[in-house]
């Protein structure tokens, strides 16, 4: 496993993607100072990268600007097209960036795979979305005037990224943005800016303008700092902890900016005894172990009604047992690091937690010996709302099984949590569905499926899982403004 990754970087034959530079103002800027990147399967360092200052980044801010009524000016088609090469290069460089993404987030390869065509999904629906951004025409309440209303780019964009999913979340965000007309600086996550600024090489190869897509890694305080205060800021797109989404909406209110959260989530999987049991664990086994359950969809409250909880437990065991953990980039893992130490630590605990309180505790076996940052999947069953892994948000793979006894029990414990992303629910019986997918409260629920997400649709919580939607027809709002035009005297 030792020195796995560091082997996959030498034989990319795009050396640039390893040099660690950022991209400021059209230069590519490699700074004294220096931060590593860590294998988190290994602990190793695999690259360093420029630690960019907060001057670098008012020189950002300023380029962003600068470039704004140029790419604003732009035909949205234009802008499509440039959108669409990026697109192209990126699937073009999949194995590439596959491998950058696995070797600093930790994700099994394939899933690495998938998350590139993922994002560049984003890039291409965002490239048709730009060209239907239709403002309207109000009926007139006033004699002899016309009414419209138009949509125009909000300016320059800001977006903060996590490093669970470290392409797709900088495409969805920037794909939006560029589309509406607004430049974009994407500050991405410390652990994974190896991904960020290969994605920068490609969108400048594509043809985007001179300050009009910029990245810039370091500090996430220093850096996020001058974004917030400046006013030329105009919009905040963040994913990560609810946190730290608090922390940055207190900062943008400041300057009154438009923002936009995509927050933890505390999933629950409500699963009824009507359904074929198989179909559940499946759905089960993939809304919990996807990402290593390092994802905000993550089945964190996995719910069973009480005639086939037993049987549930064991067929979830059974299907649990032959994961396999190991590094990402061995061909045969299925769960691999967690990429941060503090989530390791955080799923121990959890597990602790609810040891200690009366869980069952099933885990999964490991065929050699694993690093700190691994967390072997586990199984929690009979745990109750007073445990930790109840309330808060895992992040890592261990499934929690509770019972319940009627639907009116479930959809209440299902909307206690505060986090109102994403829910499943499974059940043979449409009445029951509907009846459901109108009581939860909840931004996305999946009815019998586990597989939701994707460009065409609304991603977005309710309550503490954020603010605004990215991806889907309502995913470019956040980067535009609307202006209200009066013609009036039209009738002399
Ligand atoms: P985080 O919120 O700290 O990090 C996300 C992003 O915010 C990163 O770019 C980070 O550099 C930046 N950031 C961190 N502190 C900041 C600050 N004070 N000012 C400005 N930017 C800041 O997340 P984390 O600590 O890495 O992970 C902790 C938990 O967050 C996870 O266990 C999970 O619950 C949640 N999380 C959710 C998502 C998601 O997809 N919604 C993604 C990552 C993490």
């Amino acid at each position: 496993m030792v020195g796995l990754a560091a082997r996959h970087l030498e034989g990319l034959r795009r050396r640039d993607f390893l040099a660690g530079a950022a991209l400021v103002d059209g230069r590519w800027v490699a700074s004294q100072q220096r931060d590593v990147v860590i294998d988190p399967a290994t602990g190793e360092e695999i690259a360093d990268v420029a630690r960019c200052s907060p001057a670098d980044m008012e020189l950002a801010i300023t380029a962003a600007e600068r470039s704004f009524a140029a790419w604003r000016e732009l035909l949205p088609a234009r802008r499509g097209a440039i959108l669409k090469a990026w697109a192209s290069l990126m699937l073009d460089h999949s194995e590439e960036l596959a491998i950058l993404v696995t070797s600093e987030q930790g994700k099994p390869l394939a899933e690495a795979r998938y998350e590139i065509s993922y994002g560049a999904g984003f890039l291409e629906w965002f490239a048709a979305e730009g060209e239907r951004t239709y403002g309207e025409t109000i009926p007139s309440h006033k004699p002899g005037s016309l009414l419209q209303v138009r949509k125009q780019p909000v300016g320059v964009a800001a977006a903060i990224t996590p490093w669970n999913f470290p392409v797709a979340m900088i495409a969805r965000k920037a794909g939006a943005a560029l589309a509406a007309g607004c430049p974009v600086i994407v500050k991405p996550a410390p652990e994974t800016p190896l991904s960020a600024l290969a994605l920068a090489r490609l969108a400048e190869e594509a043809g985007i303008p001179r300050g009009v897509f910029q990245v810039l890694v370091g500090d996430p305080i220093e850096l996020s700092a001058p974004l917030l205060r400046d006013t030329r800021i105009r919009a905040l797109s963040f994913t990560g902890s609810t946190q730290v989404g608090r922390l940055l909406l207190e900062g943008a209110a400041r300057t009154v900016k438009k923002v936009s959260l995509e927050l933890g989530g505390h999933a629950p999987f409500l699963v009824f005894d009507d359904v074929d049991l198989d179909k559940a664990v499946k759905g089960a086994m993939a809304a919990k172990f996807a990402t290593s359950g390092q994802d905000c969809l993550a089945a964190n409250r996995i719910y069973v009604q009480r005639s086939i909880y037993t049987a549930f437990v064991d067929a979830f065991a059974a299907a649990m047992a032959p994961l396999k953990v190991g590094h990402g980039l061995e061909p045969a893992t299925d769960v691999g690091p967690m990429t941060k130490l503090s989530v390791a630590t955080k799923c121990r605990a959890q597990i602790d937690d609810a040891a200690a309180k009366g869980a069952r505790v099933i885990s999964a076996k490991a065929d050699k010996a694993l690093g700190q940052n691994f967390v072997l999947p586990t199984l929690l069953s009979d745990v109750t709302d007073d445990m930790l892994i109840a309330c808060e948000e895992t992040f890592g793979p261990v499934a929690a099984i509770l019972p319940f006894d009627s639907e009116e029990e479930a959809l209440a414990r299902a909307n206690t949590s505060e986090m109102g992303l994403a829910a499943y629910v499974y059940t043979d019986s449409l009445r029951r569905a509907l009846r459901l997918s109108e009581g939860i409260e909840y931004g996305m629920v999946g009815i019998n499926t586990a597989s939701f997400t994707g460009p065409p649709i609304p991603f977005g919580g309710w309550k503490q899982s954020g603010i605004g939607r990215e991806g889907s027809r309502h995913g470019i709002e956040e980067y535009m403004e609307m202006k209200y035009v009066c013609f009036g005297d039209l009738a002399t």
